[in-house]
């Protein structure tokens, strides 16, 4: 059975159509990429399982339709999003970002095993513990969101652009950590415009153009294709 499932999805900002019905299958333990250009509808489709943006179609998740779902009701059912931008408060330490992604845990015990097992990915955030998000890098900055998501202990992982701004070396951490989350068991949908690092490390692969998915396949077969290789990593 799929853990995350989209049928048809479209959707809507005011009159401006960004999505037009497009289907997504994640399957349990996978990494599946979406990949597309600027404005394609990529962000839309993390938003639209987010419950932050009207849609319409259906979103099925561990088989329940999450469609009509508050956003805090599709975050506590499991479905963790770190959006674009890393949106970390710069203000709070490293150590109440990630106690407040933990908000809703009440076990204090609970809380402080998964900061610890946060480290063991993030050793970098154990050194600045208790420095401020907003002084931090912008590579430390991306792991402290991954990490605060992390903190509700998801079934899924949605990221988007986790790659953007950072440098090659960073780039590279980052989707390292991301493959040893996924090997840990971790399921994730990642959103990338660094489609050759994305390709790289995932399953499976979409493309989406102006709101609808062109092509679908293994990651390596996208990969290796000439379309793919024309119009996203040339
Ligand atoms: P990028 O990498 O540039 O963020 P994307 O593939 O994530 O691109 P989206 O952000 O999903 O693209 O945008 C899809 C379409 O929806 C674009 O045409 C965009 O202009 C439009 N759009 C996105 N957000 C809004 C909004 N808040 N109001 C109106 N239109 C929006």
């Amino acid at each position: 059975m799929s853990l995350l499932q989209l049928n048809k999805v479209e959707a809507f900002y005011g009159g401006i159509q960004a999505l037009r019905g497009i289907d997504i299958t994640v399957h349990q333990g996978e990494i599946v990429t979406l990949i597309g250009s600027n404005g394609a509808g990529k962000s839309t489709t993390l938003k639209s399982i987010c419950g932050q943006v009207q849609t319409k179609g259906e979103i099925l998740f561990e088989g329940k339709n999450i469609t009509s779902w508050q956003p805090h009701q599709i975050a506590m059912a499991g479905i963790a999003h770190v959006p674009e931008g890393r949106r970390i408060f710069p203000r709070l330490t490293v150590k109440e970002n990630l106690e407040m992604g933990a908000f809703s845990v009440k076990d204090k015990k609970q809380v402080k095993q998964r900061i610890e097992q946060a480290f063991v990915y993030f050793p970098r955030l154990k050194e600045r513990y208790h420095q401020a998000g907003g002084t931090m890098s912008g590579g430390e900055q991306q792991m402290l969101a991954i990490a605060r998501a992390l903190m509700m202990n998801p079934d899924i992982l949605l990221l988007d652009e986790p790659s953007m701004g950072l440098a090659p070396v960073l780039v590279d951490q980052i989707f390292d950590i991301i493959q040893e989350l996924n090997a840990a068991g971790m399921t994730i949908l990642l959103v990338e415009q660094n489609a050759y690092h994305a390709l790289k490390i995932a399953h499976r692969g979409y493309v989406i153009q102006t709101g609808e998915i062109v092509m679908q396949d293994y990651a390596d077969v996208l990969l290796s294709s000439n379309e793919v290789q024309e119009a996203y990593l040339a």
